[in-house]
């Protein structure tokens, strides 16, 4: 296998790179410093939405999707070029549920009307999304959940109760998994749909850090009135549909190119500091510690390019033994490298907005938020469950997401 560029795909990535190097500069530090506390934040949230109008106009936005839908139908090679710089510069403004998750589902599941009607606005990047699907009693066992969708001549009346719903106070638009026949248990009875926050009965509440930073909801819907042709795919069928919708959330290459630059970064920090009169670079257990992890990283990147491989093949479809791996090795890398960092850095790595603060302050942010990437998007314990299940041919124990 040979990873390496063509000319004219090295010139694009210099036109991507370039570009976003330079955006950076005039990043806020909260978003410099990573994690989601700074793409929600007031200033964050401002760049993000700054940056997506820029994608927009440069027609980079969607650009893998096919042009009747918005896109620029870009070669697989291309969106992951550009992924990979986007994560190594740490640069906000996709909408991760509309353009990554739902997007693509509806590409596969949607109907022409659908089509043309949900993927052209967030194509446009004027629609944001959140994701409607854990509960309070619904979490890791998603199939169990209680938020009903009840059919009455056209619409469908949906009651219950979504948390942990990412940046809804940001949305105006939810991918939404319910009941629709309460007879039927676990998966058998659920169905997606598209659901405007503009609508009655809607309400999203605050779910806050104990810093006062707001990320988190919750969202409850009292007798919502959704119009049966905002439903996504057959009735009944949405667990089938979801589990799509899991494989694109759970991938990506853009994670490896993060853990790239952060290397980077503590290559520089171990080459300029020095403990009890050596540098860190003479420590055999930090030259150790960093091999690993580089090569961990490496087998991540080569596993994330195998995943759009895996995705274009499949025209869309993949294996979500593949998804669970690379959502596994990428958070778990990344909180490597910040106990790493930790480690080596001392009490100094703890600070925060002081001058002191190495790196900003990102690992000790880092180190604190990664806990969350290793519990969203089906926690590590149930994606090794799923990697034993569907990679390994193991039976399958029942409740495992
Ligand atoms: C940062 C963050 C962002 C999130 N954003 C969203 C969002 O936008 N939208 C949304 O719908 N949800 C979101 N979630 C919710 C997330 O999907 C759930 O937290 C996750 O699926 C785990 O469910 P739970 O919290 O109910 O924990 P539980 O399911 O109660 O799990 C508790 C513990 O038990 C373990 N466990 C459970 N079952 C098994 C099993 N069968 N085998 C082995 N171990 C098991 C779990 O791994 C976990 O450690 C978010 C969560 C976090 C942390």
């Amino acid at each position: 296998m040979d990873f390496k560029l063509t000319e004219e795909q090295i010139a694009l990535k210099k036109t991507y790179d370039d570009f976003f190097r330079e955006e950076m500069k005039n990043a806020p530090l909260s978003v410099k410093r990573g994690g989601l506390e700074g793409a929600y934040s007031e200033d964050g949230y401002k760049f993000n939405r700054y940056m997506r109008k820029k994608l927009v106009e440069k027609n980079w936005y969607v650009q893998h999707w096919p042009k009747e839908y918005g896109g620029r139908d870009a070669p697989l090679i291309e969106q992951l070029i550009f992924n990979e710089s986007m994560g190594y510069y740490g640069v906000p403004g996709i909408d991760g549920f509309g353009v990554g998750m739902f997007g693509p589902t509806i590409l596969l599941h949607g109907t022409e009307e659908q089509k043309k009607r949900i993927l052209l606005p967030i194509a446009r990047g004027e629609v944001q999304y959140s994701q409607g699907w854990s509960e309070p009693n619904a979490g890791s066992d998603l199939a169990s959940l209680k938020t009903t969708a009840i059919k009455d001549g056209e619409y469908y009346i949906v009651n219950g109760q979504k948390t942990w719903t990412t940046g809804a106070h940001r949305a105006d638009h939810m991918f939404l998994l319910a009941r629709t026949n309460p007879a039927e248990k676990r998966g058998r009875g659920l169905s997606v749909f598209n659901v405007d926050f503009a609508w009655p009965g809607i309400e999203v509440r605050p779910i806050k850090y104990m810093d006062g930073a707001h990320i988190y909801n919750e969202v409850w819907f009292t007798d919502v009135k959704i119009h049966e042709s905002e439903r996504i795919g057959a009735e009944n069928q949405g667990w089938g549909i979801t589990r799509d919708t899991m494989n694109f959330e759970r991938s990506g290459v853009g994670t490896f190119s993060r853990v790239r630059r952060l290397l980077e970064h503590i290559f520089e920090y171990v080459k300029t500091t020095k403990r009890a009169g050596k540098y860190l670079w003479e420590d055999a257990l930090v030259r150790q510690k960093i091999g690993r992890i580089y090569a961990d990283m490496e087998a991540g990147r080569a596993q994330a390019y195998r995943i759009a491989w895996l995705q274009e093949k499949g025209n869309l479809k993949f294996s979500p033994a593949a998804a669970s791996e690379s959502k596994v090795l990428g958070t778990e890398l990344t909180q490597r490298v910040a106990d790493f960092a930790l480690e080596i850095m001392g009490l100094p790595g703890n600070l925060e907005g002081s001058a002191w603060a190495p790196l900003h302050g990102s690992m000790i942010n880092m180190y604190q938020s990664i806990i969350g990437s290793i519990i969203c998007a089906g926690s590590n314990e149930i994606q090794r469950n799923i990697i034993a299940w569907v990679g390994c041919g193991l039976p399958r124990l029942k409740g495992q997401g």
